[in-house]
């Protein structure tokens, strides 16, 4: 069992190391580890999402001003989907495993899978609720005690989950720190059994380096560039309709969102006419009057935004209102590859589309950078799409769609390379979040010591 002291409190913070403390007791009393225990607390989640789903999506809409709806498809209602998942095959990903009966040790032996303490979770803004619960719930479901610190950058939903979730959840081993950059680097400074971060790769960094200290293994769940590749083959209606509502969804502050469109130039004007179509189908003519086109997060973004769009070769949208944080859903023409928008992930609603002569410049271009967190291939002809299995790598690729591959528990999520490092959904949390302790029981019959011991006779060398 895990009993080892953490940093020592610095005064006025000392709240925070109290809540981690009392959070490390409780993993340490062994209250965590009955499924019954995992159990209701998988329940008493569910509970708080359903009864205060109504004060959640007002959060989460007064943070990002997401449509309520895109507020349960995306956040509520993947948790859920979760907790049902996981509630389902607790017994099952969470039993001892037999290995086959070892003969020459005459043994049995088993894994045991057994949680790994107390684990630190910090969630980004962007999927405020989604985020900081999907990684808690496999936590929770491999019986660990957990702390979660949600995201400053999403002051409402962070305000409300720090009040529901000691009303709900166990208070003994199930926690809320809220803060900004001091409150997360206290944490860190802590001795945790597993830090699970999702956010930008500095930070990233910040949270790998702190970690080594303490020799506690880390789960990153960053960002960066996914490309997308549209072929000359591609049923452009379709595509258009996937690209339109994965970049415009959350108004394209989505890790997994398709960041820059690659393509030929002679299909570049037909998708463009296909997208400005989809655009003006789902929003409307003008979509800074649509209930269901979101805001960008905070001003700072908002300008960032539009400085990558600023020179840019617009061919839809384009305007920006900075007082209300808002971003047209917008298209770039003929983008170079040393063009701004695309140094950096753009993680708002602008699509750039960069024409290329084919598949292999393409290829070239998205192996040029890092190693994407998704990747969209387009294409009705197969070659296109084994090329970019074969010859790329990404966290993960979705074929002739977009996003939903993160949306099924089979599929682990995560990156590779830049784009992080561990993936979870599903069993892959509670693997994550236990240690895989390999356990031997010798069986009662031959005893291989006396076989082998000292003194070392001809006949002991005989048997070897
Ligand atoms: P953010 O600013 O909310 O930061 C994430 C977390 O890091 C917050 O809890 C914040 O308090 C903490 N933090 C910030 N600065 C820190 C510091 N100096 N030291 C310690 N902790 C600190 O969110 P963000 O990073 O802007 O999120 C957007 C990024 O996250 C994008 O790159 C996006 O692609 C990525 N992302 C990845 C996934 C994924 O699942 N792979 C999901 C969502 C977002």
């Amino acid at each position: 069992m895990t009993t080892e002291l953490m940093s020592q409190p610095t005064g006025a913070s000392s709240a925070i190391a109290d809540r981690v403390a009392r959070v490390r007791a409780g993993f340490a009393s062994g209250i965590t580890r009955p499924l019954e225990w995992r159990r209701r607390q998988l329940d008493a989640v569910e509970r708080m999402l359903r009864e205060h789903h109504d004060e959640l999506e007002q959060a989460i809409f007064a943070d990002l001003g997401k449509p309520p709806v895109e507020g349960y498809m995306t956040e509520l209602g993947p948790v859920l989907t979760e907790i049902g998942i996981m509630r389902k095959h607790l017994a099952k990903w969470t039993r001892r495993r037999k290995v086959p009966f070892i003969p020459f040790l005459w043994s049995k032996g088993f894994i045991q899978r057994e949680p790994l303490g107390t684990v630190l979770i910090i969630a980004p803004w962007n999927y405020p609720v989604d985020l900081l619960f999907m990684p808690a719930v496999g936590a929770i479901a491999a019986g660990d005690a957990v702390v979660l610190k949600p995201s400053e950058l999403a002051p409402a939903t962070s305000a409300v989950l720090a009040e529901l979730v000691p009303r709900y959840l166990d208070p003994r081993a199930i926690a809320v720190v809220e803060g900004g950059v001091p409150e997360t680097t206290e944490l860190l400074a802590m001795k945790w059994d597993h830090v699970f971060y999702t956010g930008n790769g500095v930070v990233g960094r910040i949270v790998m380096e702190a970690a080594s200290k303490h020799l506690t293994p880390v789960t990153l769940e960053l960002g960066g560039k996914s490309p997308v590749w549209v072929d000359p083959s591609a049923n452009l209606e379709d595509t258009a309709n996937w690209l339109t509502w994965g970049k415009f969804l959350n108004t394209g502050q989505t890790c997994v969102a398709p960041d820059y469109v690659m393509t030929t130039p002679e299909v570049q004007p037909r998708l463009i006419a296909a997208l400005t179509a989809e655009i003006e189908r789902f929003y409307g003519a003008d979509p800074r009057r649509s209930p269901d086109y979101g805001r960008i997060v905070n001003r700072r973004h908002t300008d960032r935004l539009a400085g990558l769009i600023a020179g840019a070769d617009v061919a839809l949208g384009g305007e920006v209102e900075p007082e209300e944080r808002y971003v047209a859903p917008t298209i770039l023409r003929d983008v170079a590859a040393t063009d701004p928008v695309m140094q950096q992930e753009i993680f708002g609603p602008v699509l750039p589309i960069v024409p290329v002569a084919g598949v292999d410049e393409a290829i070239e271009q998205v192996n040029a950078g890092d190693k994407p967190l998704a990747m969209y291939v387009f294409s009705e002809a197969d070659a296109p799409v084994e090329a970019f299995l074969e010859r790329t790598s990404s966290g993960s690729v979705a074929i002739n769609a977009s996003m939903i591959q993160l949306g099924v528990d089979s599929l682990p999520f995560g990156g590779v390379g830049a784009s992080g490092m561990g993936s979870y959904h599903g069993e892959k949390t509670i693997e994550i979040f236990s240690h895989n302790r390999s356990v031997l029981r010798k069986a009662k019959g031959p005893n291989f010591v006396k076989l082998t011991e000292p003194p070392y006779t001809p006949k002991v060398v005989k048997r070897l």
